[in-house]
């Protein structure tokens, strides 16, 4: 089959997605490029309370569907200015305090201002030689935006609850296939999510396209959307680990970048947070085998999708993800594939081709007597 979209149009969504920083509830920016690149392919789009944007495309009405891509993004926020203007923060979502210093930041206000500032450090120069190797702890690295007072750093609106990005454009390298910035988690999710729904040609099943908010502090607006879409399943699209880097044995790569997107099987310490159900695994991995799309089985030893989350909702919502490899998750040098995304394209619209009533009424569940 051909497709409208292709590498460059899912880089440029990409790039719109990046453009903006969207912390974890704080995703006003990121939802309006959301809306924009949805709205003309849905036959509904809303907004709901807890932030989430959901588009609709109808189907036949032989189920329903529901897609989640999380489109914030973790970051750091305020919390104290001192007498010297030097910003002391907190994380949102998962940091490692060893790549911080030494990152130029973008700090939004309240009120959405931009401000630039760097993660500072002590030069070698003056450190101690125990100090060489030691990793600075989160509470003890401070932002330094070029002011000399507390009040100075007010003025230009930067107050406690201000949140902070890396400051850090998207990119194209090598033969151009491969893409790096920040956040790529999950907004190669979001930009895969879109892409295919932009591809959706009357479909049998009700398409729920969900843009979800909090993912990386909990997994937040899959659930309340799950509850209000009340879908048959879900598939959510997010990055997943590929340590096909140097330094790390062949058995804990998870995925390797350019190998094609992932199909889960199971996430989360020791499966505590998904084990994808057959009929979804199963239909995958044929969708995969029969359109001819290169893929990888996935095993995560730690963290988890908003699949974890929807498939606990209501009575239970059996739930699946794809994953694009991405190396250096939580950096903000994130790094994958686009080759990999397009391929989470097709994969994604050839499962939808392959859902219908008969699939979810005797395969996905079914009445004994
Ligand atoms: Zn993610």
């Amino acid at each position: 089959m051909s497709y409208r979209t292709d590498k460059d149009k899912l880089f440029q969504t990409l790039k719109k997605l990046t453009d903006v920083p969207s912390p974890s509830g704080f995703e006003d920016k990121i939802r309006e490029v959301v809306i924009e690149e949805l709205k003309p392919y849905a036959d509904k789009i809303w907004v709901d309370s807890m932030g989430n944007v959901i588009a609709l495309k109808k189907g036949s009405g032989e189920g329903k569907l529901m897609l989640a891509a999380h489109m914030d993004e973790i970051a750091l926020m305020v919390k104290a200015i001192d007498k010297n203007g030097f910003i002391r923060f907190v994380p949102i979502g998962g940091w490692s305090p060893r790549i911080l210093p030494g990152q130029r930041v973008v700090i939004v206000t309240l009120d959405g201002k931009t401000i630039r500032g760097v993660i500072g450090s002590k030069p070698p120069h003056i450190m101690k030689p125990e100090e060489q190797n030691k990793v600075i702890p989160i509470h003890e690295l401070f932002i330094d935006i070029g002011v000399t007072s507390r009040e100075e750093a007010e003025k230009l609106g930067v107050t406690i609850g201000s949140v902070i990005v890396m400051d850090r454009e998207t990119v194209r390298i090598g033969n151009g296939d491969i893409v790096t910035g920040r956040a790529l988690d999950d907004k190669i999710g979001v930009a895969v999510m879109i892409e295919s729904f932009k591809e959706l040609e009357n479909p049998a099943v009700d398409v729920y396209a969900v843009a979800t908010v909090q993912e990386e502090v909990g997994l937040k607006g899959a659930r309340t959307a799950a509850y209000s879409i009340s879908p048959d399943l879900a598939i959510a699209l997010d990055v997943t680990v590929a340590s096909d880097i140097p330094g790390v044995p062949e058995e804990d790569y998870v995925t390797r970048v350019g190998k094609g997107p992932a199909i889960k099987i199971m996430d989360g310490r020791a499966g505590t947070g998904q084990i994808v159900p057959k009929p979804i695994r199963d239909l995958l991995i044929r969708t995969a085998k029969e359109d001819n799309i290169p893929y990888q089985l996935e095993v995560l030893p730690g963290g988890t999708t908003d699949a974890a989350a929807i498939q606990l909702t209501k009575s239970g919502i059996p739930a699946g993800t794809v994953s694009i490899p991405t190396r250096y998750l939580h950096s903000p040098v994130e790094l994958l594939s686009l080759e990999d995304s397009f391929n989470a394209v097709r994969l994604i619209n050839g499962f939808i081709k392959r859902l219908n009533k008969d699939w979810v009424n005797n395969v996905l569940r079914r009445e004994v007597k």
